[in-house]
């Protein structure tokens, strides 16, 4: 190998402020970066999925689910996050031409199904829209 570049990274192993699962776009990394930060999530396992928790939402036995469930249970194994966050977005192509409350439903059963694999973890659901970030009751 040839070093291209140099970076000091921190060696120890950190406890994560949460586990967050987004959608990878882009366009809402700045106002969910943000929001994060102002409840308290600055350093967070991230992880980023087209559509978001959409797979958790999925029926029983679905493999694309039980693969981000690990993905969870790996963050919690390594990094022990005291809550996870799930956020969705409009727009998301993951959900052609879906409304807002169709993919707030779909986080919402996404938390529901993480509730129930991990009791002890709690679970927030949010709704990422283009002027700012909605609370999913
Ligand atoms: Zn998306």
């Amino acid at each position: 190998m040839r070093k291209l570049f140099h970076f000091d990274c921190a060696r120890e192993v950190y406890v994560a402020d949460a586990c967050v699962i987004t959608c990878y776009d882009a366009r809402f990394d700045a106002a969910i970066r943000k929001f994060l930060k102002r409840r308290g999530v600055a350093l967070f396992d991230h992880v980023k999925i087209p559509g978001s928790a959409k797979a958790l939402a999925a029926a029983e036995g679905d493999a694309e689910r039980d693969f981000v469930l690990r993905m969870v249970r790996l963050s919690l194994a390594l990094h022990h996050p005291p809550r996870a966050v799930l956020i969705g977005h409009n727009d998301c192509g993951a959900y052609p031409g879906a409304s807002p409350d169709t993919v707030a439903a779909d986080l919402a059963r996404a938390a529901e199904f993480l509730r129930s694999s991990e009791p002890a973890l709690p679970v927030e659901c949010y709704f990422a829209d283009f002027d700012g970030i909605y609370d999913i009751a």
